[in-house]
Parts: C-alpha cells; sequence; structure tokens
C-alpha cells in the first residue's frame, strides 16, 4: 500500500521541474579535453645548476646574518600561490587547471600523491596551468605567482624568454623562497622582467606578489611549476609533495597545505562568448580566442562557450541565454561524457534578426556554480527610439581619441567605453557637450555604452 504512494510522489518530484525549465540536451558543437604537452619542466643539469645557485647564495646569506642562524623551529602552511588579478571580470571564476602532481614513483612508472597517474615520469613539483586562454591571461598579466608561504627571497632568474610552446633547454624565470623552517620553494616558468624587485635575501610575506604566469623554460604552455624541498640538499630525498594521500611516500600523513584542496575540483572556470570558435595554443597553433562581446544582426553567429577545471563524467551543466528584459531565449545541458582535467565545449546560435537588441547574458550553471556573461546584440550605432529619453548623437564619429555625447537636453551621463574583447577601457561621468578624452587608445571598432538615468544606449565608436 505504501510503495505506490512513494512512486507517485517521486513522479510528482521528478515531473515538476519540466513544466518550469527546458532541459533540452543539445550536443556541443566542438570541445573536449584540454592538457598541455607534459615537458620535464627542468633538465637534471638546469636543477643541478640551481641548486649550487642555492646553496652559494645561502651560505652567503647566513654570513651576512640575513638568515636567522637557528631556525629550525618555524612551520609551514602553504595557501594557493596564484592570484587573479581582478581586471580579469566577472565572466571568469577560476584561470588553472592542475596538469601535474609531484610524481611519487622513484623507479620507472607514475604515481600521484592520491595513487592516481596525473603527472609524468621523474616530475618533481605541482604543475598548474592556465586555462583557458593561458597566452591572453599571460599577455595581459591577469594571473599572478604569490608566496603560499612567507619566506626570505634566496635566489632570482630572470630575462629569459616566456613564449615557449614547445620543449628546448632554455632557463626558466624564477624566484626561490626559504621558509623559517629551513624549507625553500621553487617558483618557476615566470614571465620575463615580472619579477618582484625585492632582493635576493629580502622577506616576502605569505600572499606577496613573485611575478606573473608564463611560459619560460622547458614548458608547453603558461603555468607555474610549484617545488618544494623540506632542506638542503636539494636532493630527491629531501623532496616535498605538499598533498597529503594515501601514495605521498615522501611526506607521509602530512600536507602542507593550510587548506588542501581536493583532488579533483570540479570547476566552472569561465563562461564565454565569442564570433569564432576559439583556437586554444600550443604545440601545433597560435592561440586566436576569437573573444567578442558584440553581436550585429544578420548572418553572424554567436559562440557560446564553458571552460572547466576537473568537470566530471555525468555532470551536467545548465545554460540559457537571456533577452535584454531576462527571459530566456533558449536553455540547454550538457553533460560530460568523460572525467577532463580540463576541457571546454561550445554551441553557435543565430540569434532573430528583429531583436530585441541591448544587453543580452549568457549565463552558466555548474556544480552550485554560476556565471552571467553579457553581451551586445544589435546594430550598435543607436538604439534610441520613441519619446521616453533625449536622442544623443556621438560625434565625431570616427573619433580620435576624444569626443562628444549631443544632445538637445543637457543632462548627466554615465559613460563606459568596451574595446573588441569587451574589456572596459574608459569610464566616466560627463555631461552632454562635454568632451571626453579617451588618452591612448589604440585604433579600431569600441562599444560605447551611456546610461541617462534609467536609459541604457549602445552605440559603435571607431577610433583612428
Ligand atoms: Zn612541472
Amino acid at each position: 500500500m505504501k510503495q505506490p504512494v512513494f512512486v507517485a510522489a517521486a513522479l510528482l518530484l521528478w515531473s515538476f521541474p519540466i513544466f518550469t525549465q527546458t532541459f533540452e540536451e543539445i550536443p556541443p558543437g566542438g570541445g573536449g579535453a584540454f592538457h598541455p604537452e607534459p615537458t620535464v619542466c627542468l633538465t637534471d643539469a638546469q636543477r643541478t645548476a640551481i641548486a649550487a645557485m642555492l646553496v652559494e647564495n645561502e651560505a652567503r646569506l647566513r654570513s651576512q646574518r640575513l638568515i636567522a642562524p637557528d631556525d629550525a623551529n618555524g612551520t609551514v602552511a602553504f595557501d594557493w600561490p596564484i592570484k587573479n588579478d581582478p581586471g580579469l571580470g566577472s565572466s571568469w571564476k577560476n584561470t588553472i587547471m592542475i596538469a601535474n602532481y609531484v610524481d611519487q614513483q622513484a623507479a620507472t612508472g607514475i604515481l600521484d600523491y592520491n595513487c592516481g597517474t596525473r603527472s609524468y615520469d621523474g616530475h618533481k613539483g605541482t604543475d598548474i596551468s592556465l586555462w583557458p586562454f593561458g597566452w591572453h591571461l599571460k599577455n595581459n598579466n591577469f594571473v599572478q605567482v604569490v608566496a603560499a608561504e612567507a619566506g626570505i627571497i634566496i635566489g632570482k632568474q630572470d630575462g629569459n624568454s616566456d613564449e615557449n610552446c614547445v620543449w628546448n633547454n632554455q632557463d626558466w624565470n624564477a624566484v626561490y623562497v626559504r621558509h623559517s623552517d629551513g624549507s625553500v620553494a621553487w617558483y618557476g616558468h615566470m614571465k620575463k622582467n615580472s619579477l618582484t624587485n625585492k632582493a635576493i635575501g629580502t622577506s616576502v610575506a605569505k600572499g606577496e606578489y613573485l611575478g606573473v604566469v608564463a611560459s619560460s623554460g622547458i614548458s608547453t604552455g603558461p603555468h607555474l611549476h610549484f617545488e618544494v624541498y623540506k632542506q638542503q640538499p636539494y636532493l630527491v630525498s629531501n623532496l616535498i609533495d605538499p598533498y597529503n594521500g594515501t601514495c605521498n611516500n615522501m611526506n607521509p600523513g602530512v600536507s602542507w597545505w593550510a587548506n588542501q584542496e581536493p583532488y579533483r575540483k570540479p570547476t566552472l572556470n569561465a563562461a564565454l562568448t565569442h564570433n569564432t570558435p576559439p583556437e586554444h595554443g600550443c604545440p601545433t597553433e597560435n592561440e586566436i580566442p576569437h573573444f567578442s562581446n558584440q553581436f550585429a544582426p544578420g548572418n553572424q553567429l554567436v559562440y557560446t562557450a564553458v571552460y572547466f577545471r576537473d568537470q566530471m563524467q555525468g555532470q551536467t551543466t545548465s545554460m540559457r541565454i537571456l533577452r535584454p528584459n531576462g527571459t530566456i531565449w533558449n536553455s540547454w545541458i550538457h553533460t560530460s561524457p568523460q572525467t577532463y582535467s580540463g576541457s571546454w565545449w561550445w554551441w553557435s546560435w543565430a540569434l532573430p534578426s528583429g531583436g530585441p537588441f541591448g544587453t543580452w547574458s549568457f549565463e552558466a550553471t555548474f556544480d552550485g556554480q554560476t556565471i552571467v556573461h553579457p553581451f551586445e546584440y544589435g546594430n550598435l550605432v543607436s538604439t534610441n527610439s520613441g519619446n521616453d529619453s533625449p536622442a544623443l548623437t556621438l560625434a565625431p564619429n570616427p573619433a580620435n581619441g576624444a569626443f562628444r555625447l549631443l544632445s538637445t537636453e543637457q543632462i548627466e551621463l554615465e559613460i563606459e567605453v568596451f574595446n573588441g574583447m569587451g574589456r572596459l577601457v574608459f569610464s566616466g561621468k560627463t555631461r552632454t557637450g562635454q568632451e571626453i578624452t579617451l588618452g591612448e587608445l589604440a585604433a579600431g571598432v569600441y562599444a560605447v555604452r551611456v546610461t541617462a538615468g534609467s536609459h541604457v544606449r549602445h552605440y559603435r565608436l571607431v577610433l583612428e
């Protein structure tokens, strides 16, 4: 008697959301796994040279009393060594995936701390790779390396090319920090001339800037190689794997993280729009993001894309495209066919040619995380109509560094200018007729958003 009642209740619960939202599975137009080609990060010869340099520096600093003679009682609890620049914007929640953990297997073979194989043979550090668009992130200094623990800088290497895509024997750019307990962290592959200007022998605080994530040295894409020794000499017998797990034989039962992240951390890194399917770089091609946040009616398709760290098999992502008034134009789901360390998927859409025009949004929800990515749809020349707000003209257009918003009446305006990648390059308050000087912006097409009270207008501005 009880069982049928339960079944009916379960059916009701299951069917309820179907009436409120569409859960149609739409296969992506493309995408899949992202994983940088593994490289050794450092050759044995490079590691030997670095070790000799650090031993020499440490002896000198000790004689100069810049390192305390008895400092073996300190403790180390690493914070995450990666920090995102706020300029990245809200369409990005995360910028990394774990490409490789430390290889615990002394002999030939691969074993990570969690008894998996997310490493390569002989890897002595943790590789934290930028994802997606590592070259875009690197070029814009969007992802910083920060000190995981406070300490003294005992070595720096800089001046080496940071755009490596394939195996080579070049040296990297790196900072080496000795902690109060005598352990040392190596931060490698950083951007040329991005290193902290603090000198060797100077202290750095936990979380302090060390440099920008890039691809110097033996590297196939922008990533941080984070390698830790509990003390000198810099031999495998002193190597630490900061992660605590069943197969960590280096420092069993001890995590060096203040708050260790899980082995897999499902994360929606970014939700973006493009005007062509993006091309991810290395080793065979250069990265071409094809970012676009402005679309005109006509033949142009809108490409919506989602990017993940640790997307697990069977995990669903629900996505929707909203009209300017917030109603859903389309919604769909994606189910991950596999487990990936890094992954991405895209879909393309033809928006209705008659509009509505204005600020649309692409939204994605994954594992309780939602990203809202706004984009502009319309002819962008002037979308004003009706008598509810004063007409504005943007002049001159094309402009040469300065322009005015003209109107029949004097009103206060808020103005925002976005470049072709959708990045805010200017914002400020103005009045109609007042000159707006943009400064040194590259020639090209910009989107101008003007807010007058509750009215928002979009314009296309050409800078010469
Ligand atoms: Zn590495």
